[in-house]
Parts: C-alpha cells; structure tokens; sequence
C-alpha cells in the first residue's frame, strides 16, 4: 500500500484552509479569551469524529483521533490568540473587532492543524496509534501551554512526540527549517522599581530622586551583556519601558521599569540576573534609594529533539524538496512549545510565509502583518506527513541538498 500524498490532498483543502484562516482573522481573540475559536476548532474536531475536550487550560481545547490500528501517540500543537494591535488592513477579511489583530499568524496555525486532522481522519482507518491536537490559548506570554499541561493536556494519552510549528515571513513562502538542538530563546520578563523619597523640584537635596537612580541604572545594565556574557555566549538584555515622574517641580518618588532576558543557556541567564541584582544593589544603596526585581519566566528555550526533527525533515522534503533547510541561526524570539518540550520528544519547525512581490512580508507583531495563503496546505502537509511518518516508524532520512539559510 502506497502512503498518502498529502500535498496533493492538502493542496484539495486550500479553499477550506483560507475559509478558516479568514473567519478567524476576522475574529481575532485574546489570550484566554478564545471562546468564539475554540468553538470553532471542537465543532470541526467532532466533525471529523474527534474526541473533544474543551476548557482545558482555560479556553484550550484538545482533540483525540484514534487510528485503526493500535500504535503510539502523536501529538500536533495550535497556538490561538490573537495580539492588542490596531490592524492596518484594507483586505476584506481584516479584524473586525478593533485593537486585537491575528499579527503573528496563529489564525493560520489554527487553520493548519485542522486541515492536518482532516487528512489523518481521512486516513485514520490505516493509521497506527493516535494523534492528540492541541489548539492552545495564550502564547503571546501569557502561559497558555504550561496552563494546558497543568489541565492534563498531556496526561491522557500521554504523546510520544510533539510537532508543531510558526509561520515566519522573514523566510520564503514555503520554505522549512525543522533543526535539531537549540532553536530559539528563553524569554524573562523583568519588572524593576526604583524607590526614591519624593520632593520638591527645587529642593533636591531633602529627596532622593528616583529618575537620576534610573539614568544610573540604565547606563549600568548595558555593561551586562558587553562586559560580564562571555562574548561566544548569546544574551540579549532589553529595557522597554521607563515610567516614573509627575510634574515639572516634582522630584519623583518612583520608577517603574519593565524589560526582558533572552538567552540560549540557563548559566547565562543566571549571569545575567546576578549581575542585574548586583547592579541594583549597589547602584541604590550607594544613591539612598531601594528597589524590588521580579523576574517572570515567559517561556524556556526551544530545544529540538534529535530523532523527531530528522522524521520532521524528513517530511519537510517530501512537502517541499530541497527548499527545507538545512540550518539556521537560533533565533532570539522565545516560543512557549518550549513547555512541551520539557515532556515530550519535540520538533518545532519554521515555515516560511513571506511574499515580497506580493506586499506580504511585514514582521510579526507589526499592524500591516499578513502572509500568503499558499503557504497554509504545505503547513498541512508538513504536520499531516510528520505525524504519519512517526506513527508509521518511518525511518528515513532527507534526501537532496537542503538549502543554506
Ligand atoms: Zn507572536
Ligand atoms: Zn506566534
């Protein structure tokens, strides 16, 4: 028996792929609140003959399809939210609900791993073991996965290997990176107050003035990552806000600041949390001021598992030939499949969405975000391939020349 073509099925789904995606663009929802998409994703799972569970993790829902035969489980991962942008859109499915904009492609996420389920349903009656679909809430930071694994998302069945992956349009529609080893980030978020004693503005010497420990602050975490990360290792230190101060003659009381920490290895995190403590230790007791630091974890590093990401690209080239690639640098950007890669056997993968000539090429998180949906059946096929080829205990490996980054 002949495995399925499914690029050629997924290529079948298009019209059904970009119904889906545009539904959902039209409806983009919030961490935690996706009520209206997780209604949507069980009535196609139940369609499809899923058994469903709903409010996992909040708002996630998780989708059980069993194969013929008995074998092990394969799990495919969907992330759902939306983000707090003003889409800028002239296209006939943008947002219509106005500050929240599907601006990182999760709508496609959501549209790929259904049309996965469709084609594995399709084919569950040959199909060893069982697929677990895991349709997400809340990855942009808020812990949607670490949520979904404390509802028991993984506990029963307990999955074997885990695929999932992100639309990217800084790379060509249709290319795929599925490396092994590190892939992308850790992500700390930072929130640091600086306590002064406020004061009258022309009376400084009877405050202590939150603002000038700030400039101080500022200036010293940037010798972190220059002077105390070893310069082969990576680390990225961020600051992006700096609130503090009320009036011209006030001398404010308070600061508050909030940034991030990105970095491939937990002693470099460490470093560079030691030296941020030992920073505003010595900076504020030296100034007269105090402070507190609270430090939240966003997501661990992505780590690709050696096995899976050779079944993954493996199945990159059948999808796409030689347009996989081989490798790429590790990016600085942080996912939260990094949660379920601490249990399970993983591959997240990279796919390229970006079409220059067409216009649709904008970052992610940006407000004219928005990708080619010609890209949505090869992200089917990619998944629906992936998952087959583990179930089956395939165990080939890539043929042809991958690309370089
Ligand atoms: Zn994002
Ligand atoms: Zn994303």
């Amino acid at each position: 028996m002949t495995a399925p073509d499914y690029r050629a099925e997924a290529e079948g789904l298009l019209d059904q792929l970009v119904a889906w995606r545009r539904d959902l663009h039209r409806h983009p929802e919030l961490g935690y609140h996706e009520t209206r998409t997780a209604a949507l994703v069980a009535r196609v799972l139940r369609d499809l003959g899923c058994e469903v569970r709903t409010g996992v993790g909040r708002t996630g829902v998780v989708g059980l399809l069993r194969g013929g035969r008995p074998g092990p489980t394969v799990m495919l991962r969907a992330d759902m939210d939306a983000l707090p942008i003003q889409e800028e859109s002239e296209a006939p499915y943008a947002s219509q609900a106005p500050g929240v904009m599907h601006a990182c492609g999760h709508d496609g996420h959501v549209a790929m791993v259904l049309g996965a389920a469709t084609l594995l349903a399709r084919h569950a009656a040959t199909l060893p073991g069982r697929v677990l679909l895991v349709f997400q809430p809340a990855e942009e930071g808020d812990g949607g996965a670490a949520a979904m694994i404390a509802d028991g998302a993984l506990a029963d069945p307990v999955p074997d290997a885990a695929f999932g992956l992100h639309l990217w349009n800084a790379m060509p529609m249709g290319r795929v990176c599925a490396q092994a080893g590190l892939f992308m980030a850790s992500a700390d978020v930072l929130r640091i107050h600086i306590h002064g004693r406020g004061g009258h503005g022309a009376l400084p010497h009877e405050a202590v003035d939150a603002i000038a420990v700030t400039g101080q602050v500022l200036s010293a975490l940037q010798t972190i990552v220059s002077r105390n990360v070893d310069p082969q290792e990576i680390a990225v230190l961020t600051i992006g806000t700096v609130r503090g101060g009320a009036a011209f003659n006030i001398i404010a009381e308070q600061v508050a600041l909030e940034g991030t920490i990105r970095t491939f290895s937990p002693a470099v995190r460490e470093t560079v949390l030691t030296r941020l403590r030992v920073l505003l230790d010595g900076i504020t007791v030296g100034m007269g001021a105090s402070y507190t630091l609270a430090v939240q974890t966003v997501a661990p590093t992505v780590v690709n598992d050696p096995a899976v990401s050779e079944l993954a690209r493996a199945a990159a080239v059948q999808v796409v030939g030689n347009t996989a690639v081989a490798w790429r640098p590790p990016l600085m950007v942080s996912e939260d499949f990094a949660e379920y890669q601490r249990y399970v056997p993983s591959c997240f993968m990279l796919l390229g969405s970006g079409n220059a000539a067409l216009g649709l090429n904008a970052p992610h998180h940006n407000p004219r975000f928005d990708f080619d949906e010609r890209v949505l059946p090869i992200g089917v096929a990619l998944l629906a391939t992936a998952a087959a080829k583990f179930l089956s205990g395939s165990q080939e490996v890539p043929v042809g020349r991958l690309v370089d980054w």
